[in-house]
């Protein structure tokens, strides 16, 4: 968990361009294999000797627009692409069934591929209407060479076979899409509902319960040795209940996210802030020096006294700190900055005190 708020990009891309690049190159090598093991064996068709290297060339080139091209274009790459295999594809395995050409092939062997790269490069409704134009495009182009040279029955039963056959692929690969789908709004909400259990409503800053959760995360209860060590800061608001009978609950609400927004702003990116309750804010630094630490507390005291609060004035802070360095257990910790917190407000408020 991130210790400030981030939002989710809202559209992630489909496939980073890095791991498209790689399909890429193995599209590339994979077409240089078969041409080779068919060149080789000398089984290599016409159609497949003038479209292996168009194919080859049409990846290198889309590679390399790939490198150079923006985020928002690269979705039409991933269709472009599909749209190469698909048509080499479907066009090998027409052409393999045309009359003088019907020699043993290789080529039908392949046209799943189609459904299942489509589902890989495209988005789940591009590719739920691209597979129907494929298989549509996969029939007729069959039944149409087919029916030259065979009978009627004959191309039906392997028109139909193809479809059945084609069919089972595209609604086993919209299951597991689907499912694929469920899983990540499955996980969106995981994680809309621990933000929503660990921040606090009306600051926007972690609640006492993110707060725990992040002390255990950073493990702060194994840390007992010199080297490693931490300092707890309660800052409590001064006086706020007079605001509140003052101006009113909802300015003091207000007052209450602005003093966040401003500590949030002060610490840095590794310090922990949170809202421990009520008028109270705690903050966790790891592995500064005791002077260090009260630096950042007269820094965030003296920030808040300044802040200008419409009619409110002089909204000042009071800060008990607690070293670890003093203590054995977190509580203690606590109990320290605590009892350091009466004492700035016994001392007069708007003020920082430390056990050192
Ligand atoms: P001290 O300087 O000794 O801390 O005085 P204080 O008035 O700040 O302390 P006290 O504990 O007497 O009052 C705290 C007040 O904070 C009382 C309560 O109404 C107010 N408060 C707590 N939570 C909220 C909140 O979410 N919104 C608002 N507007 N007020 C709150
Ligand atoms: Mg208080
Ligand atoms: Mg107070």
């Amino acid at each position: 968990m991130s210790h400030r708020n981030k939002q989710p990009a809202r559209h992630p891309p489909i496939m980073e361009p890095k791991v498209f690049r790689r399909l890429l190159v193995l599209a590339c090598i994979s077409f240089m294999l078969i041409w080779l093991i068919d060149e080789s064996s000398g089984i290599i068709s016409q159609y497949d000797a003038a479209a292996y290297p168009i194919c080859i060339c049409a990846f290198a080139a889309i590679y390399v627009a790939s490198r150079y091209s923006s985020a928002s274009w690269q979705n039409n790459l991933h269709l472009l692409t599909y749209l190469i295999v698909a048509g080499y594809l479907i066009s090998t395995s027409i052409w393999h069934h045309i009359g003088s050409n019907a020699l043993f092939s290789n080529a039908a062997q392949w046209l799943g591929l189609n459904y299942v790269i489509a589902y890989l490069f495209l988005e789940v409704k591009r590719a739920a209407s691209t597979t129907i134009l494929i298989l549509a495009a996969t029939l007729i182009g069959h039944y149409v060479v087919l029916i030259q040279n065979h009978g009627l029955e004959d191309t039906i039963g392997v028109v139909l076979n193809i479809a059945v056959a084609h069919i089972v692929y595209i609604i086993l690969l919209w299951t597991v899409v689907r499912l694929r789908v469920k899983a990540a709004q499955a996980n969106t909400r995981i994680n809309l509902l621990e933000n929503y259990a660990y921040v606090d409503l009306l600051t926007g800053i972690l609640n006492r319960r993110g707060m725990e959760k992040v002390f255990d995360e950073l493990g702060i209860d194994q840390i007992k040795t010199g080297s490693q060590r931490y300092a707890l800061m309660i800052i409590d608001i001064d006086y706020f209940k007079q605001v509140n009978d003052q101006f009113g609950h909802a300015m003091g609400d207000k007052i209450l996210t602005k003093v966040a927004a401003k500590l949030n702003r002060t610490i840095r990116p590794e310090d922990v802030l949170g809202r421990w309750g009520g008028e109270e804010f705690v903050v966790l630094t790891l592995n500064r020096t005791p002077q260090e630490v009260l630096a950042l507390a007269e820094q965030l005291r003296f920030g808040i006294s300044q802040l200008s609060l419409e009619d409110v004035s002089d909204i000042t802070v009071s800060i008990g700190i607690g070293f670890s360095d003093l203590a054995k257990t977190r509580q203690e910790v606590f109990t320290i900055a605590d009892s350091n917190l009466y004492e700035a407000k016994q001392s007069g408020r708007d003020s920082v005190r430390c056990s050192i």
